[in-house]
């Protein structure tokens, strides 16, 4: 029911207007001659005579009468449409169309509105007697005359006549009346048009339901299905909207009828909201103005059960909801355009061009702009941009993820590559390491190996490094042919020299017994050694048995030459005896059979009276 506190106001408001752009013309109707017509629609708005019924209750009968009948006021300003406004009152139209040719014609009147909910034609026959066709979008479909998605009446003129036709309208919503008059096969090529139009529009509607359905499965991220819900809410709606629920569709149930008009066009915006926040994740970015937004889809999908018990008194509130929720989801947009939100910027252009499409039907409907293709179906237009903008954006959100994933592999790859490259260094660095390690290990090696060559009291060669050169020597010589020489020297009456000096003065005696001998082998290939005790011994390679019983005399001499005290030697001071021997190694002879012959020309020098060199015989 209508709110009776908005009935004065709006109905001083009407008359006013129409007091100021009209002039009551009574009985006297003029006749629109539809002999000649245009090959479009002939707007019928400035050849309507038009007449309130506040109480709903008037016949045809009550209107021919001569007072109602002079109650008509015409003259009506030239806009494509009779915005009539909310209202519950029944409006009757007249218009009088006149035949001036010879021959019968055939019209068709249209009212290019299918949301008005009863539309009543009373058109008259060849004897004057009105028809009433009764229809309406509140109505089933079954009840128009001309199938068509909009209200088509088809009229026959005969020649040379005049007819009065009458239309009672009547809506639980806003009455915008565009009354046209066509030709039949103008109108058959519109219609044509017009369909192919829509089929356009609900084909694009259904791929993009089909193609981001695909998306969805592929995906699974629930905002497809939000935009999917979006797309078919917006679709269905304006099927609905514009008449386009084939007949047999809904069972029994009215699709056309402005409830489920109204009831889709909130769940419309409630998905809209749903998707809305989803893209640009108003919970994150402001918490509050989304518990509002989930607060306004509650009550939008509630809306249909307020519709279905009283459309027409709460139509109007629920225009003004819907455009504070428009103006809402601007300043939602805005914001999160502000906060750089990337989807945000698409929402923007969606939108804004939804907003145009509509402003530019209603413009046309008011009659400010022109009719054409783009004001006519505007908000159809606008709503295609709006979905594929919103398409658009879904793709461009995850071209973000897909670049996002790329950038974070990228640094990914790095932080590997560093980990890499910072590996690679410590393992240089520690082969660095592992490399100075074994230098200085050979270094200690060659040292301890030194060392284990040398004896440690007279810093000459050993017992173990000379059995090794005595061997290396041997072979060599054998290999060569060459002759090798071979003394062994002992300290003469050392026992006593201890005795008598001391073990530290015995040790200081063998270190210069040990220089002198060194000393005395010059050659770079001669060697010496501490045999053991105080027995020492040298090679002498090259030297045949002349040169080697030089060798151990020169060798006796400087000993002696060193003049060190010894008082209980009968000699008073310090000599050696030296066994020589020389050999040329044969495959028979071995380096032990030559150590055994020098010991014994040793024996025979220590025999023979100390201080002295022995060859060993042969
Ligand atoms: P001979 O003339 O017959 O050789 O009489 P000798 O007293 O030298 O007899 P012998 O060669 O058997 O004596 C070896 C002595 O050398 C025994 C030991 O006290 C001494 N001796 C052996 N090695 C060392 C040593 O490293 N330092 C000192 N101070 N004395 C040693
Ligand atoms: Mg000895
Ligand atoms: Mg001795």
């Amino acid at each position: 029911m209508h709110k009776p506190r908005y009935r004065p106001l709006l109905a001083g408001w009407r008359l006013l207007l129409i007091a100021l752009l009209a002039i009551p013309t009574g009985a006297l109707a003029q006749v629109l001659d539809v002999t000649r017509m245009p090959n479009a629609a002939l707007s019928l708005t400035t050849a309507v005579e038009l007449l309130e019924d506040p109480q709903r209750r008037l016949s045809l009968a009550d209107v021919q009468s001569p007072v109602n009948a002079a109650r008509f006021i015409g003259e009506m300003p030239p806009t494509a449409a009779l915005a009539l406004g909310f209202t519950r009152s029944a409006y009757w139209l007249r218009i009088t169309l006149g035949n001036s040719s010879n021959a019968p014609l055939e019209r068709m009147l249209v009212v290019d509105n299918p949301r008005i909910s009863y539309v009543e034609t009373y058109l008259p026959n060849a004897h004057g007697h009105y028809r009433s066709v009764r229809t309406g979008c509140d109505t089933p479909f079954d009840t128009r005359i001309y199938p068509n998605r909009n209200f088509v009446f088809p009229l026959s003129l005969p020649a040379q006549s005049k007819q009065v036709i009458y239309l009672r309208l009547e809506s639980t919503v806003g009455l915008l009346v565009p009354l046209q008059l066509w030709t039949p096969k103008a109108f058959h090529d519109y219609e044509r048009d017009d369909y192919v139009a829509q089929a356009w529009y609900f084909g694009m509607a259904s791929a993009m339901i089909l193609f981001n359905l695909m998306l969805f499965i592929a995906l699974r991220e629930r905002i497809y299905l939000f935009y999917i819900t979006f797309v078919t809410c917006t679709a269905c709606t304006l099927a609905i909207k514009n008449g386009m629920i084939p007949p047999w569709f809904g069972n029994g149930l009215n699709l056309h009828s402005n409830v489920a008009y109204y009831s889709g066009a909130s769940l419309t915006v409630s998905s809209l909201l749903l998707f809305m926040r989803h893209m640009l994740e108003t919970h994150r970015l402001m918490p509050r103005m989304d518990r509002l937004l989930q607060g306004l889809v509650v009550l939008f999908l509630l809306s249909p059960l307020a519709f279905a018990l009283a459309l027409p008194a709460v139509a109007r509130m629920t225009i003004l909801l819907y455009l504070s929720c428009a103006a809402l989801i601007l300043v939602v947009v805005l914001m999160c355009a502000y906060k750089r939100q990337r989807s945000a910027y698409f929402f923007l252009g969606a939108f804004v061009l939804l907003i145009f499409g509509g402003a530019m039907t209603l413009l046309r409907a008011l009659g400010i702009v022109p009719t054409n293709a783009f004001t006519v179906d505007g908000v159809q237009l606008g709503s295609t941009m709006e979905m594929l903008l919103l398409a658009f954006a879904l793709a461009d959100r995850l071209n973000v993820m897909r670049k996002e994933k790329a950038r974070v592999q990228v640094e990914l790859l790095h932080a590997q590559q560093q980990l890499v490259d910072s590996l690679k260094i410590s393992e240089r660095e520690l082969e660095q390491r592992v490399v100075q390690r074994t230098d200085e290990l050979q270094v200690l090696n060659s040292k301890l190996e030194a060392l284990s060559l040398t004896d440690s009291l007279t810093g000459i060669a050993n017992r173990r490094h000379f059995d090794m050169l005595l061997q290396q020597e041997w072979q060599r010589a054998k290999r060569l042919g060459q002759p090798l020489a071979l003394g062994m020297l002992d300290v003469d009456h050392f026992k006593d020299y201890n005795d008598h000096y001391g073990h530290l003065a015995g040790d200081t005696c063998l270190r210069e017994v040990a220089q002198a001998l060194a000393a005395s082998l010059s050659r770079s290939s001669d060697v010496v050694a501490r045999f053991g005790g105080e027995e020492f011994v040298f090679i002498s390679p090259m030297s045949d048995a002349q040169d080697a019983l030089h060798v151990a005399q020169r060798v006796v001499q400087a000993v002696a030459d060193l003049a060190l005290p010894h008082a209980s030697s009968p000699i008073g001071y310090v000599t050696v005896s030296v066994g020589v021997v020389a050999v040329r190694p044969g495959p028979a002879s071995t380096a032990e059979d030559m150590l055994r012959r020098a010991d014994a020309a040793l024996y025979q020098a220590k025999n023979n009276g100390r201080n002295r060199a022995e060859l060993a015989a042969e």
